[in-house]
């Protein structure tokens, strides 16, 4: 216990999976289960269920001193390190109790890059040959290993990742001196390479080894340097390009070290600002967006005070407004407040008849926002289509308000 609290809690600044939070302590008589604040940690799969997931590091004892993290060599902090079978034995233990769907693995880098992946290579070994473990599990690629041990944990792994931590060879130079670029890039090249032989295998109906079947992700941490929003989706942007990324996540800068390279200790995580990637990022994934549409006009950083489609749809109300009943799937998705659900049914809808607004409220989109950038039949229903007007009837609506059944 006392092992799976101190690498659980050290797992907490991986933010590909979000810790649970809650401490409950089981007082009554007849209550059933206690609730620990570490250790479980929820995720969702492609078909959107969310799975629990046990989210440990393997070890906290580290040779590196990256000088924003809270395990680095030169931190006075209790120390400990699993043994693969105690990895093992707890995950299925866990799973038994039906505590847990799958695991987060992570850890630092004890002696050497091959040493902590050998024994990544042997918890997955152990939990997929011996106790014959089917669930999911992610495991860190750790830079510098050898690509013979990161290509042997794929093939057991659903998913890898090797958290490329900042978006600059310069900034990874100031805070993390010992971990090269090249480093964290060769893993990620070489998962990159195994999933597309893989893939063209399967396609070839022959033989094929199933590798990291749920692809690889990485972590940029956001605020922890001078690194503009610019460089942070660029960055996302050539990793999903260039590597099958299949998720890039960002973490709010959380500061835990003093040191002269780092923003000061009283510093706030910028959660906004947090937030606004996610929401480019998803743009970049799913709505055909590229990192030129979010940054226009040669700006270095994504607005705060209007998510980056809104942004985007006021830089350019020139474009606007749309007709829903003849605008194509592409520019229905560009359109504020209509995701792909909406108008995959405006699209199935039109079809039988051309939509009009109470026809549009019914599709789902967020109305508040489409208005003021579609006509229906012809008819727009904005009320104006000048840019300030429709800045303030936006920034009015994100005050926070009680939500109706009826709105
Ligand atoms: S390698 Fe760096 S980031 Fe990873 S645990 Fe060690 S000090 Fe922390």
């Amino acid at each position: 216990m006392k092992k799976l609290k101190i690498l659980s809690d050290a797992a907490k600044y991986d933010v590909s999976c979000s810790s649970s939070g809650v401490e409950r302590r089981n007082r009554g008589e007849g209550r059933l289960g206690n609730s620990r604040s570490f250790g479980i940690c929820h995720t969702w799969s492609s078909d959107g269920r969310c799975i629990s997931l046990l989210k440990i590091l393997m070890t906290n004892r580290c040779v590196y001193d990256c000088v924003y993290c809270v395990n680095k060599a030169t931190n006075d902090v209790e120390r400990a390190s699993f043994m693969p079978e105690e990895v093992a034995k707890l995950t299925i233990e866990f799973y038994r109790r039906n505590y847990i769907e799958g695991l987060f693995l992570s850890s630092a880098i004890e002696k050497s890059s091959n040493q902590t992946m050998e024994n990544i290579h042997k918890i997955l070994l152990l939990l997929r040959k011996k106790y014959h473990f089917n669930g999911y599990i992610h495991v860190k690629a750790i830079p510098g290993a050898d690509k013979e041990l990161i290509e042997q944990c794929g093939y057991l792994a659903d998913r890898m990742s090797v958290n490329i931590e900042l978006p600059t060879k310069e900034s990874l130079g100031k805070l993390a001196p010992q971990k090269k670029h090249s480093s964290i890039i060769a893993p990620m090249k070489e998962i990159r390479n195994r999933l597309l032989l893989s893939q063209d295998e399967k396609k070839a109906l022959v033989h094929y080894k199933r590798f990291v079947p749920a692809g690889q992700s990485t972590q940029m941490i956001i605020g922890a340097t001078e690194d503009t929003d610019y460089k942070i989706l660029t960055c996302a942007e050539y990793l999903y390009n260039k590597y099958n990324m299949k998720r890039v996540y960002y973490s709010a800068y959380v500061p835990v070290n003093s040191h002269s390279t780092l923003p000061s200790i009283q510093t706030t995580p910028p959660l906004l600002r947090e937030h606004r990637l996610y929401q480019a990022d998803w743009l970049l994934r799913f709505y055909n967006f590229t990192s030129e549409d979010i940054f226009i006009g040669g700006s270095q950083s994504i607005s705060t005070k209007f998510d980056p489609k809104m942004n985007w749809a006021l830089n350019n109300l020139h474009l606007f407004p749309i007709e829903i009943n003849q605008a194509p799937l592409e520019l229905l998705i560009r359109i504020p407040g209509v995701g792909h659900t909406s108008a995959r049914r405006i699209i199935k809808e039109r079809k039988v008849a051309f939509l009009n607004y109470e026809a549009l409220c019914k599709t789902g989109c967020v109305i508040k926002r489409a208005k003021y950038f579609v006509t229906c039949k012809g008819k727009y229903y904005g009320e104006n289509m000048d840019i300030d007007f429709i800045k303030r009837k936006y920034l009015n609506e994100q005050k926070y308000e009680q939500l109706s059944f009826f709105g």
